[in-house]
């Protein structure tokens, strides 16, 4: 972090003395650690996801949903010791994971808390990312993560560019879930809870359905069946800056939808697809520093 390579912008930044790209600094910043119902049903459950939303972000797409604590980067400032028992906390409340939400950019601070955590920590612990994240950052987190759930947003680089600011996007997320597949295997269940495995999330855009159909190509192409999940979601609401970009600024069609479920059924994927009628904003929670 003295000179931050942890995600592929590969800022450079010295961390103590100056903010990179995603607005991590050199002590971890959430904005909220609460059991959190929304994810999918094997991460939630039925007593919740133990989730800590970290604040900053690699990304800062212009549709993000939680901008203000990923591009506005509010948040309160905690030590890692803190964070160890914020996971104890989570855990204490019957939530079936500890559940990192955009963790790229305190990685090796998140190591040390689950360092002090660990020998009582008994639940499974997710790594909730964008997807933007090198093979060495993932490598780090060999023994530490047991269920991996990144996006792979997009396969085209002029989307991945004109809404992320990053056109090598693809190229180092779809290393980095393979190298995620490899640590962690394929799924292992717990009746309906997840306790490891690779979940790979695709939220569908508005006039981008063929690039949603090229994600879904490369995941069928590249693991066997029953390799990973693959959660598809439909709630792109147009947040933050999506105004910026008419074709992006409205809900999405069902007809883009109905077309790329349908070729996720065409190519055997097994996971979840959401209702499209499941597509509301009450999905955001009050980033109002609970729990932290
Ligand atoms: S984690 Fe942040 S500071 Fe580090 S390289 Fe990525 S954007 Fe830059």
């Amino acid at each position: 972090m003295e000179s931050c390579n942890l995600c592929p912008r590969a800022c450079g930044a010295d961390r103590a003395a100056e903010k990179g790209f995603c607005g991590g600094g050199y002590t971890i910043k959430a904005a909220r650690a609460s059991l959190h119902f929304w994810e999918e049903p094997c991460i939630s459950g039925k007593n919740g996801s133990g989730t800590v939303f970290f604040s900053g972000c690699n990304l800062k797409c212009c549709f993000c949903q939680n901008y203000n604590i990923s591009a506005e980067n509010f948040g309160k400032e905690i030590s890692i010791e803190r964070l160890a028992e914020i996971f104890l906390e989570l855990q204490e409340q019957n939530a079936h994971n500890i559940n990192l939400v955009n963790p790229t950019h305190y990685v090796p601070l998140i190591i040390k808390a689950l360092d002090i955590a660990k020998p009582r920590l008994k639940i499974p612990v997710v790594y909730n990312s964008g997807g933007y994240e090198t093979v060495e950052t993932i490598a780090m987190l060999d023994g530490y993560v047991d269920i991996f759930l990144p996006d792979l947003k997009y396969k085209s680089s002029l989307l991945s560019e004109k809404y992320s600011h990053a056109e090598n996007y693809f190229g180092f997320a779809s290393k980095a879930i393979i190298a995620m597949f490899e640590q962690v295997g394929k799924p292992i269940f717990d009746g309906d809870i997840l306790k490891k495995g690779v979940i790979i999330r695709h939220l569908v855009l508005p006039n981008a359905r063929q690039d949603s159909i090229e994600v879904l190509e490369w995941i069928a192409n590249n693991f066997e069946k029953g390799d990973v999940l693959v959660s598809l979601m439909s709630q792109y609401t147009p947040f933050y800056k999506s105004c910026e970009h008419k074709e992006i600024n409205r809900r999405i069609s069902t007809f883009e939808y109905n077309k790329v479920l349908e070729k996720a059924v065409s190519l055997g994927l097994d996971g979840y697809m959401q209702e499209k009628s499941s597509a509301k904003e009450e999905y955001t929670p009050d980033f109002d520093l609970s729990g932290l």
